[in-house]
């Protein structure tokens, strides 16, 4: 069985800095490649060697397969990871890596391949007894079955490009009227961001919660899942908050829905972490929705509950160790939630808000973990996603983490760019949030910038009062304000305020 001595991190700020931190643990050796614009990064500094492979966008440095795999060769590297984004659901990449006798700490080409493409994923899932949402199992070639499909499917519908990825793509026709319109604009956007503009129909779930499931498995065959994570707090379909486990589930679903990921992962022979994404409607109806094949963003909240360390796990694997947890081993610790610390503006539509960190000061203490890339001083640059950290709380229960967070939002001092700390506040303080009674419209449905600020709830809920009377042109009466009004008055507000949002 090889064992891998030397691993290079093909990606950069707070995913290369995770990877590299588990390899030290594990005694291997760590390479950093890095763009011009990272120069400074703290992931360059950590790693025991780094090499610069070109300028500032990633196509010349980050995507740059042939660079990195001259920078594995030079420097005797055994492995690749790819962490998430850039490279590492390229199935051409982890070809190549495994064509020049380099271990991909990730999947089989073959599998990223199936996965890759929505429509592939479906086709190969419906091996299994999986429920999916309602729609056309192909890409869609003729328009008017297409709309005999929407008719009887009953609107709204959801056109989706088979290639698409971060929220691309996706277009909501309400009507048939709407159909030709939208289906053009889903067509050119797909063939415009993937090269690929193939797209198919779902039903549109008007309510839906995003769950997904965390999977491993072992290059023999032996597939676990390690619970859920609860990600329906989106804008613009991306996610910005996350939590372990979810609310919203029963230990039944949660083990229905565990089970329907173990066999999506089988249905493509998969190895290594990957993650079942399912869609969820108000009667805990769920249905497949796609499989990520590599490690995710908020995986954070899985290792915090489980106790696992999943980077540690995908080296072991790679290897070709067979797995050393089984399914009856696992259990729920405790709750995790995490949020993304974005560059962003939350009070003017979540625009990136790139510059430089005047100020970054991170929170500390019991229960809280920062995954970042960054230091004071460093500038955020606007070549790549614009995530600055994510901060993480576990606590004995869901409440306890969510106190914790409020708690470390505020600790943590950041100037010099706006950020969604202000926002993610105000989604911990939301009732909705709080009591679970929330799905992927609880941004549009509960949110408008002035109700951002680090203000007491009695102050929040004066402001909402006094958006109320304005709407209503009257005066707040002495009731106090319940949060459903405040909620429904905000956000018609929103709707005249915002209307091209
Ligand atoms: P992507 O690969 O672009 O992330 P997904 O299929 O994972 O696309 O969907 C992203 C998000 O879009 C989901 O989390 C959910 O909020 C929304 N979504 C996807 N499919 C549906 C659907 N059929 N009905 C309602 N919302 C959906």
């Amino acid at each position: 069985m090889p064992q891998i001595r030397k691993i290079l991190v093909a990606n950069r700020g707070e995913i290369a800095l995770r990877i590299m931190r588990t390899a030290r643990e594990m005694g291997i050796a760590t390479v950093a490649v890095f763009s011009e614009a990272d120069r400074t990064s703290p992931h360059v500094r950590y790693a025991d060697e780094a090499v610069c492979i070109g300028a500032a966008p990633s196509s010349e440095s980050y995507l740059n397969i042939d660079k990195i795999l001259k920078v594995c060769a030079e420097l005797n590297v055994d492995a690749i990871h790819p962490g998430y984004g850039f490279l590492s659901e390229n199935a051409g990449f982890a070809k190549r890596v495994k064509e020049a006798g380099l271990i991909f700490i990730g999947p089989s080409p073959e599998s990223i391949e199936v996965m890759g493409s929505k429509l592939a994923a479906k086709q190969a899932a419906s091996r299994y007894n999986i429920p999916m949402v309602p729609g056309t199992p192909d890409a869609i070639s003729d328009r008017d079955e297409a709309k005999r499909i929407a008719n009887s499917i009953g609107y709204p519908i959801l056109i989706k490009a088979s290639a698409g990825g971060g929220g691309k793509g996706m277009r909501v026709v309400e009507n048939e009227a709407e159909f030709d319109e939208q289906m053009d604009r889903a067509v050119s956007e797909a063939q415009a961001a993937f090269g690929d503009g193939s797209v198919f129909i779902e039903k549109y779930i008007t309510s839906p919660k995003h769950i997904e499931i965390q999977v491993l498995g072992d290059q023999y065959g032996h597939i676990i899942h390690l619970f859920e994570r609860e990600c329906s707090i989106q804008r613009r379909h991306q996610k910005v908050v996350e939590e372990a486990p979810s609310i919203s589930i029963t230990p039944e679903i949660r083990e229905e829905m565990g089970r329907c990921a173990v066999d999506v992962a089988r249905s493509c022979n998969y190895y290594g972490a990957g993650t079942v994404e399912f869609i969820m409607d108000e009667n805990r109806n769920f249905y497949f929705l796609e499989m990520n094949t590599r490690l995710q963003v908020e995986h954070p909240v899985t290792e915090m509950i489980t106790g696992v360390d999943l980077v540690k796990e995908m080296i072991l694997i790679a290897e070709g160790q067979p797995l050393r947890i089984a399914q009856e081993d696992l259990q729920i610790h405790g709750h995790a939630i995490e949020i993304r610390v974005y560059a962003e503006d939350p009070a003017n539509h979540f625009l990136p808000d790139i510059g430089t960190l005047h100020t970054y000061v991170k929170p500390d203490g019991n229960g809280v973990r920062v995954d970042d890339g960054f230091e004071e001083g460093m500038e955020i640059p606007i070549y790549y996603d614009p995530m600055i950290a994510k901060l993480i709380t576990y606590g004995e229960d869901r409440e306890t983490a969510i106190r914790k967070m409020t708690r470390a939002i505020d600790e943590y001092q950041i100037s010099g760019v706006q950020t969604t700390l202000p926002f993610c506040r105000f989604v911990m303080q939301h009732e909705a949030f709080v009591n679970g009674s929330f799905d992927t419209n609880f941004v549009g449905r509960h949110f408008h910038p002035d109700l951002l600020s680090t203000k007491t709830d009695d102050e929040v809920a004066g402001l909402a009062a006094l958006i109320s009377a304005l709407l209503n042109d009257t005066l707040p009466e002495s009731k106090p304000v319940q949060n459903e009004e405040v909620s429904a008055n905000a956000s018609k507000w929103k709707a005249r305020r915002f209307a091209a949002y």
